[in-house]
This record gives C-alpha cells, structure tokens and sequence, in this order.
C-alpha cells in the first residue's frame, strides 16, 4: 500500500510524488526561488549508506530529493530482480527521520512508457566492458537508461552517488559528459557495518551464518592494500586475493586492481596516482560488491 501522494502524508514535512509533472510542478518553483537542488537516486531497502547521501546532500543543498525506483532494465537475471528487497514503509520512515524534502516514487510504465523508446547509446570508452559490465552484460545500459531518465525528470543541481558502486559512478559521469547534462556528482565514501562489511540493501538476503564471514572481502581489500604499500606486483596480490576469497560459501567472480580513472590494469612501472580494487564475490547465493581505494583519494 502506498501512502497519500503530495503533502497530505503521514510524514508532515515530507513530499511524495509518483507523477512526473507533480513533481515537476514543485521543483520548478523551487527552482525560480534559486533553490539548488540534489537528487539521491535509489533502488530502495534503504541503509545507513543511503542516508549518508541523503545528509550530503541536505547539507549542500536547499531541497533534496531522493527517488526509490527498482530499475527492472539493469537486472540482467529476472529472480534476481524478483527476490531484490522491497521495504518501502521503513524506507520513508528512514526518508523522514533525516528531513530528506522530497521522494519520488515513479512506476515503471512512467520511467519507461511503452510508447517510448528511452535507451541511450553511449561509448563508454571501454568503462563498462570491465569488472561488473563483464559479468552483468547490459547492467550498465540499463544503469545509464534509467539515470538519463531521472536526470531529465528531476533536472537536479548536484547528483549524489556512492563510492560502493565505484564503476557506476565512472559510468554516470562519463554519461553526464557525452550528454552534456547540467549536473554535478558528488561521490560519497562507503558506509560500512561495525565488523567492516559494505552496507548493501542485499545483505538483508544474506544467509545469517555468512553475514558475519562476509567481512572477509573488506578484509580482503585491506591486505591487498598493505601488499601494495608494501611493493609486492599486482598480478601476485590478485592471485593472493582470490585464493583468501575462496572459502566454503564464497566464491570470488573477481578480484582486480586497477586504474581509477579507467579501470584498466595499472601500469606496473608507474603506478597510476589512483589504485582502487574492486572485487565481486558469491557469498551463498547473494553477489556482494565492494572496493577500496589502494593508493590516493578520490
Ligand atoms: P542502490 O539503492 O543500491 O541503487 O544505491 C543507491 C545509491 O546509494 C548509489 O549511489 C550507491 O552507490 C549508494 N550506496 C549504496 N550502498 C552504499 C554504501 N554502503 N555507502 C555509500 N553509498 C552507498
């Protein structure tokens, strides 16, 4: 059951709209009183990690907007777009305890009706054939599909993205460039549990005797980050990093260290100023990602 759309909600500073042109219609006032704007584009099953966005965001801007859409078009495997959490009541709760101003909640024939043709065709430059894009073919056309769309609905002033999905956030960029879109992204550092796991809204699915091994990616980066520090070759920390991935239960797709600009493998004479890793590991049957920055900052 959705709640009441507009401002008659139980969350009393809290808009809500699921129609482009209600939203719209509000933003554009917002806008005429030289109000900025952030979005926080999200699939739902909020956590801590959302939130961090959502507060960058009502800390730099006038008006937040945060939009919970589970975007069929990135999901390259139909149960798992089936069995993605959906807590839609908790999410406004979390929404509202923070004083995030605005959530969008479109459907999906609004975001992609059947009359319309709503896919972009962008090079990418190579970002999205590595890591993620290898293994999820059409995730990222699906990711840059349905961004270009909330961009041009939304039409906000800063965009905030997560450090989690390190590629994605490459990939919109890189979106936001070719198209020439007026926004700007702001990255905002991975939120993670006390023990160091990468919050994700599918650790909820995680099998409760793994959640507390699944430390072992974090784990996993961090060595690979001393390693580094320490001198040892790329290609051995790789290897190194998938035989600690592979355990009972866990079964690494990849461990790869690369170039942060463009994900290539960094040059073993010089080292790239940024290094990041960026792993992808089955633990059960639940796909965890996460990275760590090696060597500099974003
Ligand atoms: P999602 O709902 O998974 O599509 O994520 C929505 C946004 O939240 C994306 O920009 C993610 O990168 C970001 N995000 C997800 N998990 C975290 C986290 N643990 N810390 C910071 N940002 C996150």
């Amino acid at each position: 059951m959705l709640p009441a759309f507009g401002k008659q909600n139980q969350f009393s500073k809290m808009y809500l709209f699921q129609r482009v042109s209600d939203l719209q219609t509000y933003l554009t006032t917002e806008r005429v009183n030289n109000r900025s704007v952030g979005f926080v584009p999200t699939m739902g099953a909020l956590h801590a990690g959302h939130l961090k966005l959502v507060k960058r965001s009502l800390a730099e801007n006038q008006i937040t907007v945060a939009s919970i859409f589970v975007n069929p078009t990135q999901f390259n495997d139909a149960s798992d777009l089936e069995k993605y959490p959906r807590t839609l009541g908790k999410d406004l709760e979390m929404l509202a305890g923070v004083g995030c101003d605005v959530v969008f909640l479109p459907q999906v024939a609004t975001i992609y009706p059947t009359d319309l043709n709503t896919e972009v065709t962008i090079d990418f430059g190579g970002l999205d054939q590595v890591l993620e894009g290898a293994q999820r073919p059409g995730h990222f056309a699906g990711v840059a599909q349905v961004v270009n769309r909330l961009l041009n609905i939304v039409q906000p002033h800063y965009l905030y993205l997560g450090q989690k999905d390190y590629q994605q956030q490459l990939i919109i960029k890189r979106l936001i460039a070719v198209l020439q879109l007026p926004v700007k992204v702001v990255v905002v550092a991975t939120e993670r549990e006390s023990d160091g796991l990468a919050m994700s809204s599918r650790n909820l699915l995680l099998d409760p005797e793994l959640r507390p091994r699944s430390v072992l990616l974090q784990q996993t980066l961090e060595g690979a980050k001393n390693r580094l520090a320490a001198g040892e070759p790329v290609p051995e920390i790789e290897k190194w990093a998938l035989e600690q991935l592979t355990q009972p239960d866990f079964n690494p797709e990849y461990f790869s260290i690369v170039n942060g600009e463009n994900l290539l493998p960094p040059d073993p004479a010089t080292l790239p100023d940024l290094v990041v890793a960026c792993t992808a590991v089955w633990a059960g049957k639940v796909r965890l990602i996460d990275n760590l920055v090696l060597r500099g900052s974003l």
